[in-house]
């Protein structure tokens, strides 16, 4: 747990296998993409950041699951642009409500049932993103689903 040089690609595989198990239970498609690109940081905290939106992802494949059946993707894409590394990590398991989509990183903002969401996880994650890795952190609506975009120094 030390501030050091990591890989970005790495580190969100390494994220993607503490979340594994669920997202083959759960059916969806896993794509990791983009080049390898190093950061300085905590990576623990970065893989925090990744398992936090995976798993809002897996919630909302769950939800629409229940109102239709779909085949749910998740995509991650590793890009660099000029000075800034973008980390894109879209789902296609619908919308967030643009009533509520300027809310959702405050902290206890949850759209779930009690004992399924505290809303501290993105909350968690544009602090660890914007104070202490200093970069940006949005969501928007695109098409069917949702997309994070992270934006660091490279
Ligand atoms: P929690 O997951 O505990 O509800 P979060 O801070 O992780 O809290 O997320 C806050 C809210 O943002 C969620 O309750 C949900 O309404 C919305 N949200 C986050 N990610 C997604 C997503 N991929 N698709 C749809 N809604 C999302
Ligand atoms: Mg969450």
């Amino acid at each position: 747990k030390e501030r050091k040089i990591f890989d970005i690609k790495e580190s969100i595989l390494q994220s993607s296998k503490i979340v594994h198990s669920s997202i083959e239970k759960n059916a969806i498609k896993l794509d990791i993409l983009g080049e390898s690109l190093s950061i300085d940081g905590f990576e623990n905290e970065f893989e925090q950041v990744i398992v936090n939106i995976l798993n809002n992802a897996i919630d909302a494949k769950i939800i629409k699951s229940k109102i239709i059946k779909f085949d749910a993707k998740i995509e991650i894409n590793i890009y660099k642009e000029d000075k800034n590394i973008f980390i894109s990590i879209f789902n296609n398991c619908g919308n967030i409500d643009e009533k509520i989509i300027e809310r959702i990183f405050e902290p206890y903002f949850t759209t779930k049932f009690e004992d399924q969401g505290t809303g501290i996880g993105l909350y968690m994650t544009k602090v660890i993103i914007e104070k202490n890795m200093k970069g940006k952190i949005e969501a928007k609506n695109l098409n069917d689903g949702v997309e994070f975009i992270i934006k660091l120094r490279a």
